[in-house]
């Protein structure tokens, strides 16, 4: 499913007009606010913002993602003015920190920071520390007296500038580090000491200079371009275009770079660096949700290479960790941190995702943007959040993602099924998304996408995941990871992508040379089954099946009380407010009272499907039809179709029963022919056995038959008109059904839908042969009952033609399945030879990349809104200018499509159907369509 990215009025277009090149922020000068987001990007907006109400957010200035439009456009150059400007933003910040860029007695340190519209999270690039050179670094451990940070701060720099700006192997350069701490006998970089950091700086600007020919930059001005330059560059990382994709952000969009003074959290014990929720993102619970590290810069937080500790005093008791929270270390700066959170809950209504750096006990706040939650944690903050007056109702439908309903409604791990597995739980790590995910050890993002494609659920075992390893996680059922915390990469985009997530199992190995995953004296290899469960963090060496939601378990299956489940009333809640404010209809595609069932418990108003073909899957009815369709003797056609019309009725009168009054719209007969006739031998000789014809007889028949593209074949009402004595039983099926319910006092007015209408006649001959069924069967019972009659809109002419259509039509139903398929062109089932490929993109013939991308969606899947879509709208307003009243609505799988609802709630239809799992998300995207529009 798709998720809409929300966005403002767009402004990237305006590259022209811009008329700044950079946007101050802090005390002194302050450009931006929270609703320039477009410009300057999520970051820079919200640096602004908070400068502006006062939160403490060291001094800085963005460079509009207008110049990252222009910087693509025009071959990777920026304008020459640009340098100007940045200079001269340069001299303001000098100014405000009383610093100065390069000195050998107080350097200003700067930040050089990537920050899209919407957060990219990791995708995009960052560099700490700039302006630091081998004067400079002498500088900040004078003015610091610390010569240790000094000499840290430069290592950082030269990694980040090396892999970032130079695009170096970042891990070459880390193999120094790594060695220096084995050759030191110490593990954390903490405990490097001020000579050995000294010889590292050296030895990877060898490592530097080996690689780029030239000595490390030692003119800050130069550093910073080039940074920019790079920052820019990271736009159109493969990993960011992935990402892009997936997410259906434009990559005209671009990003903004934004330069901000250093905060440092490297100074020591009285410094910390880290990243917190306002709000648990994996529950919704309200509680301060962070991590923290003592004597660290940012990037060591999210990127797991130390585990992080809890920020609270209560998180740090439940993992053992007594003591060592930032509430129990640093108690006076927590409480100035949670005091932030109120101001910025409170501001921007909505949970918050914080970054901050503790340099010598003053807090610094780094970043904030609504934070990213997994849809349970959607869905409960939203409820909340209206509890706590805080938002409205609309407001906290418009925070959650049709997707998350649907996360609610995917299967979780029975308690019993946990306890008979018991022997083979091996530990608990954090719970940092949840849902149950089991299936065979993938150890490589590769590999979890080979096993993907193969049709094998697999979990991703990581000892971290970085942003290249984003297509392994989307293609596994979760992901497991070894280190990092709540907050690492590996859980926000597993929380973002409703992935069932497990942190920080410490204790497990991973080892990807032996392809084993070892905890305790417990082994495993790499395709062995594995079992996580995202709500509570427990980790099992086996597989464990699967249990319906609670959801399905109290509405549907209803074998526990909603009651006694928290998930069940936030549901309701949501569910009770979506339809309070949603205009469209909701029906259900369900061919068995069963089907209806689950749809009518997830809210469905009706039926607005119900295929006659589905009812003839058992053996002994589809032999029936095949006398129908085969048999030269009249009697035992007679006798079958007698047959046919019985057990149509009660299956009928079941589906009507459970519909208990609720509209119902039943399809005549439109079968693929050629599913229904006999393949094997042994079923030609049964068939012939009943039609009483030789098997010779009968493969002549069916050679006749056969067609050689069934979908435009003989289907739909050309099979009612040419054989109308099948459209007579299914008639009377129906209005005898309809009558016995309406004896009982059960209100029943059938909806009968014609198939495939290209041309106003087919409708009008079906129409009229109905009518006169239904008189004969009034006459013959001497009672009579309403109906309808209307026509499905599948094919290209039929919308066009709807004017005309409309005129014998009480109702229309769009078939947008077989509607896309023949306005495409394309037929579903073949599809796969080429759409994929047509998404993914194909190579481009002027450049010679692949990057040519020619078809975005699966138009199956999300309705091709300006192809289909145009015909769509064609077909309504050609109805309604003939037929004022038309009930219009749809019934193909677009019908469960968020993107698609959305559409058909602009084009005005009464209804969408939907299959009986997808009404809940339905609902609310209907919803949030008439709440948007
Ligand atoms: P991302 O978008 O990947 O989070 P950021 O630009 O936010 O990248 O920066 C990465 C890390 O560096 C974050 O933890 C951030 O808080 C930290 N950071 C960025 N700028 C500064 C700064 N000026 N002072 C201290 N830390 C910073
Ligand atoms: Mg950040
Ligand atoms: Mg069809």
């Amino acid at each position: 499913m798709k998720t809409q990215v929300q966005t403002e009025v767009d402004t990237a277009a305006e590259t022209d007009v811009n008329p700044f090149m950079v946007y101050h922020f802090g005390k002194i000068k302050n450009d931006g606010n929270a609703s320039m987001r477009n410009l300057l990007g999520g970051k820079g907006a919200n640096l602004a913002e908070m400068s502006s109400i006062g939160i403490p957010v060291p001094p800085g200035f963005t460079i509009p993602t207008t110049m990252c439009t222009y910087y693509n456009e025009k071959g990777q150059v920026l304008p020459n003015e640009l340098k100007d400007e940045v200079n001269e933003a340069i001299k303001l910040m000098e100014e405000q920190t009383g610093t100065e860029f390069g000195s050998e007695s107080n350097p200003l340190l700067v930040s050089v920071r990537s920050g899209a519209r919407v957060s990219m999270p990791g995708m995009m690039d960052t560099v700490l520390n700039l302006g630091l050179t081998d004067i400079a670094v002498q500088g900040l451990a004078t003015k610091t007296n610390n010569e240790r940070m000094a000499y840290d701060s430069y290592r950082r720099f030269i990694v980040m500038y090396a892999d970032v700006v130079k695009g170096f192997n970042g891990e070459d350069f880390e193999h120094i580090i790594d060695a220096a701490k084995a050759k030191a006998g110490v593990e954390q970089d903490t405990e490097l000491n001020i000579e050995q950091l000294k010889e590292i700086c050296l030895e990877l600007k060898e490592l530097y200079a080996k690689l780029s020919g030239e000595d490390f930059p030692q003119e800050p001005r130069e550093q910073l371009y080039s940074a920019i330059n790079a920052v820019f560059d990271s736009w159109n990382t493969e990993r960011a275009m992935l990402y892009r994709k997936i997410q259906n952000i434009p990559s005209d969009w671009g990003t903004a770079v934004n330069v901000q003074a250093m905060a440092f959290g490297n100074k020591g014990v009285t410094s910390a660096t880290g990243v917190a929720f306002t709000r648990n993102p994996s529950t919704g619970e309200k509680t301060y949700f962070g991590e923290y590290l003592i004597n660290a810069q940012g990037e060591d937080v999210v990127a797991g290479i130390r585990t992080p500790l809890p920020i609270s005093a209560e998180s740090a008791k439940a993992k053992g960790l007594e003591k060592q929270s930032m509430e129990e270390v640093m108690p006076e700066t927590f409480a100035e941190l949670t005091a932030v959170f109120e101001t910025l809950e409170q501001h921007y209504t909505d949970m918050q995702d914080v970054e901050f750096t503790v340099e010598e006990e003053k807090l610094y706040i780094l970043q904030t943007r609504n934070g990213k939650r997994s849809g349970f944690a959607q869905v409960k903050i939203a409820v909340d959040m209206v509890e706590e007056g805080l938002v409205d109702e609309k407001t906290a439908l418009g925070r959650v993602e049709p997707g998350s309903i649907e996360q609610m409604l995917s299967p979780i791990f029975k308690a019993e099924d946990k306890a008979n597995a018991k022997d083979q739980l091996i530990g608990r790590g954090l719970n940092a998304g949840p849902g149950a995910a089991s299936g065979v050890v993938a150890l490589t993002a590769k590999k979890a996408e080979w096993y993907k494609e193969q049709g094998f659920p697999c979990v991703l075992v990581r000892t971290d995941t970085s942003p290249s390893d984003f297509g392994g996680m989307m293609a596994a059922e979760g992901v497991l990871t070894v280190r990092g915390g709540a907050t690492s990469h590996a859980a926000v985009v597993a929380r973002q992508f409703g992935k069932p997530c497990v942190c920080g199992l410490t204790g497990l190995l991973v080892n990807e040379e032996n392809k084993t995953i070892t905890f305790g004296n417990q082994v495993i290899k790499e395709g062995d089954n594995i079992s996580i469960d995202g709500c509570t963090g427990e980790v099992f060496f086996c597989k464990i099946e699967t249990s319906p939601s609670e959801i399905s378990q109290a509405f549907i299956e209803k074998c526990i009380d909603p009651k006694d489940s928290e998930v069940c009333g936030h549901y309701e809640k949501i569910m009770t407010w979506a339809d309070k404010f949603r205009t469209l209809k909701i029906r259900t595609n369900a061919d068995t009272a069963r089907d209806l069932n689950v749809a009518l418990s997830l809210g469905a108003e009706g039926v607005g499907l119900t295929r006659v073909e589905h009812m003839f899957s058992d053996e002994q009815r589809l032999l029936l039809l095949r006398q129908v369709m085969l048999a030269k003797d009249e009697e035992i056609k007679t006798l079958a179709l007698n047959h046919i019309e019985h057990f149509l009725k009660d299956d009928f009168s079941a589906l009507f029963q459970t519909l208990d009054g609720r509209p119902a719209t039943v399809r005549l007969l439109d079968p693929p022919m050629h599913e229904f006739m006999p393949h094997s031998d042994g079923d030609t000789a049964k068939t012939a056995k009943a039609i009483k014809v030789t098997e010779a007889e009968l493969k002549s028949s069916l050679g006749d038959m056969a067609e050689h593209n069934p979908m435009l074949g003989f289907r739909g009402c050309r099979l009612g008109i040419l054989k109308p004595e099948l459209t007579r039983v299914q008639v009377r099926a129906i209005l005898t059904a309809a009558l016995e319910l309406n004896n009982a006092l059960i209100p029943c007015k059938p909806e009968i839908m014609v198939p495939i209408i290209m041309h106003e006649n087919e409708l009008i001959h079906q129409r009229n042969l109905i009518d006169k069924v239904a008189e004969e069967l009034f006459a013959e019972l001497n009672i009579k009952v309403a109906y309808s009659v209307g026509t499905m809109i599948e094919l290209p002419r039929a919308a066009l033609q709807a004017d005309e259509i409309a005129k014998h039509a009480d109702f229309f139903s769009f078939g947008t399945n077989d509607l896309t398929q023949t306005t495409l062109g394309i037929s579903r089932d073949d599809a796969n030879h080429f759409l994929p490929t047509y998404k993914n993109g194909v190579s481009d013939p002027l450049t010679g990349t692949g990057n040519f991308e020619v078809y975005p969606d699966d138009p199956f899947q999300t309705l091709d809104q300006s192809g289909v879509g145009k015909l769509v709208q064609v077909g309504v307003k050609g109805g309604r200018s003939t037929s004022e009243n038309l009930k219009i609505g749809i019934c193909g799988e677009h019908g469960g499509d968020p993107a698609s609802i959305d559409f058909f709630h602009r084009t005005g239809l009464d209804y969408v159907s939907c299959s009986p799992y997808r009404v809940p998300v339905a609902r609310l995207s209907a919803a949030l369509s008439a709440i948007r529009n």
